[in-house]
């Protein structure tokens, strides 16, 4: 519907708002007349005006406090006004006028030209300022359009991946434990492959599923006391078998100052850090990888701490520093072909330095290495305190130093809906020299642990009717299962395991392995909980004798 644009011309006498009527009948706009100020505010109810035209002499209500009850009117507060006055002699009635509202005055008897050029140009102005409210108005529906086509789309992508991934469980699993089989060197060679594409697909895939997650605004920020050293000694702890591998020191150090417990999201934190330490292990051959924590800036309630995560690898040219944070960005093509990879880890950082307030940025030269640093704001905890931790060495040493594991024969308990997942998970665990059985849903699992003792429980996350958290919870708190209650439950889960692992760890589970599962990782978390809970054993025996 076209709507007329409209002019209120108010005067007290007939005579003069009919000659006011003739003058503007050349403009082409819809006069609505009023010959006193209440009638005046009534037509302002139903009309949006472009101009006023007020009579300053009238009983009643004179034009100047006209003008002041319609300047308090939301949708009148700009309308522009030309008072029409008999005479001005006083400076005074003028500034009384303009701070009335006024943008102009007319002195009667009023000259029909210039009237009619002054109507005019504030039409002019109205009707450029009514496109540009309609300009504006076609833009945020187009930018409001755009951003839900992105978010539809990122999370298109996030699920699409997320998909993706049982198929890849099942690939990467069986090929793996193909190769463990007596194949011909060529068999060999070809089941490798698969494992190794199988491998950077999934990688991709982890990727995307993060970033599509953070632009399809699917993240939401903790807010929980944590302890930071823990989140270090997590990422140092993921990290550190790839860093033994290849002889890596692995060094942190938090500064004096920096509170030893905060408040935030520790798994964006930890995320952020496995990122970067992840690329400075990968890209360095030799020396050592030392993330420092720093206090940037701090207020009453709040505190921005810096990391450092500084590496002695094969550093970035400086052409490359800026490009590298876009994403499927490598620094040059050969990056691929040596070192694997998709481009997308430090966008995703950056986006979550982004979401905690933070900057991302790097200083590198080439051949001697590089630093990556981000700054991250957290809440001051009620429960801080401030500690100088001493340099800590995660590394080679502490690798050796590590007692091996007696090798028993110990008893698994299998919680899993998918049967070839539990194909998969039985088969491994038998390869390692274990016994299992296997159960397909929560309640059989909680009968299971009432009758038998078991060494370990891997329990699938996602399970129809009642999931692997909610098992957790019955197990832990139910008397029948007592034989049982300290056992140690892997959850085995096929997400990003950021967005679960605090359900699970909540629930009373105590690790988890991410599906597509990894032969050596399901190795090495089964050695590490069989050893905890065997020196728990001991101790409990201890103390019974
Ligand atoms: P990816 O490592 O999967 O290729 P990233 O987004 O994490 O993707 O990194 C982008 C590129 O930045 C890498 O391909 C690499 O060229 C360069 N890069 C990142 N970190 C380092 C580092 N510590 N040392 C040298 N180059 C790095």
């Amino acid at each position: 519907m076209i709507i007329k644009t409209a002019i209120l011309i108010v005067d007290d006498r007939e005579e003069n708002l009919l000659a006011l009527e003739r003058i503007l009948a050349h403009t082409d706009v819809m006069i609505v007349k009023a010959q006193n100020g209440n009638d005046a505010l009534k037509a302002c109810i139903n009309h949006d005006f472009a101009l006023a035209l007020l009579d300053v002499n009238m009983p009643d209500m004179n034009g100047y406090e006209l003008a002041g009850l319609m300047r308090g009117e939301k949708s009148h507060s700009a309308t522009p006004i030309i008072f029409l006055t008999a005479a001005y002699t006083h400076d005074e009635q003028i500034f009384k006028g303009y701070s009335a509202g006024a943008v102009d005055y007319m002195v009667k008897p009023i000259n029909n030209e210039i009237l009619l050029n002054k109507v005019n140009v504030f039409l002019d102005i109205y009707r450029q300022k009514q496109e540009l409210i309609q300009l504006n108005k076609q833009y945020l529906l187009a930018r409001q359009e755009a951003e839900s086509a992105t978010r539809v789309k990122s999370a298109f992508l996030a699920n699409m991946s997320h998909e993706i991934r049982s198929p890849m469980n099942g690939i990467l699993g069986m090929t793996q434990l193909l190769l463990s089989d007596n194949l011909t060197s060529e068999q060999q060679r070809y089941a490798e492959i698969v494992l190794e594409n199988g491998n950077h697909l999934l990688a991709l895939l982890n990727d995307i599923l993060d970033l599509s997650k953070i632009e399809a605004d699917m993240i939401e920020l903790e807010d929980i006391d944590f302890t930071l050293e823990d989140t270090l000694r997590f990422a140092t702890d993921i990290l550190g078998f790839s860093a033994r591998e290849k002889g890596l020191e692995l060094i942190t150090h938090i500064e004096l100052g920096v509170p030893s417990i905060l408040r935030g999201d520790p798994l964006r934190l930890r995320q952020i850090i496995i990122n970067l330490m992840g690329n400075s292990v990968k890209y360095t051959e030799q020396g050592r990888v030392v993330i420092r924590v720093s206090v940037q800036s701090e207020e009453s309630n709040s505190l921005c701490l810096r990391f450092d995560i500084k590496d002695t690898g094969i550093g970035i040219s400086e052409c490359c520093l800026t490009e590298i944070f876009k994403p499927f960005t490598q620094a040059d093509s050969s990056t691929t072909r040596r070192y694997g990879g998709t481009g997308l880890g430090l966008s995703i950082s950056k986006r979550l330095v982004e979401l905690l307030n933070g900057e991302i940025g790097a200083k590198s030269i080439v051949g001697s290495g590089s630093t990556f640093w981000f700054s991250a704001v957290f809440k001051k905890s009620p429960f801080q305190t401030i500690d100088a931790v001493p340099e800590e060495h995660v590394g080679w040493d502490s690798a050796i130093a590590a007692a091996p594991l007696q090798q028993t024969r110990c008893k698994f308990l299998i919680v899993e809906d998918d049967s070839n997942s539990q194909e998969l998970m039985g088969r491994l665990i038998e390869m390692l020299g274990h016994d299992v059985d296997t159960v397909d849903c929560g309640s059989k699992a909680i009968a299971a642990l009432e009758q038998t003792s078991y060494d370990l429980v891997l329990m699938d996350f996602h399970m129809p009717d009642m999931d692997g958290c909610q098992t957790t919870r019955i197990i832990r708190s139910n008397k029948a299962c007592i034989i049982n209650q300290q056992v140690p439950i892997l959850a085995v889960t096929g997400c990003s395991a950021l967005d679960e692992q605090e359900r699970l760890f909540r629930a009373g589970m105590n690790d988890y392995i991410c599906k597509p599962v990894q032969i050596s990782v399901v190795k090495e978390k089964i050695e590490k909980w069989l050893m905890t809970s065997s020196k728990e054993r001991k101790i409990d025996q201890g103390y019974n004798a």
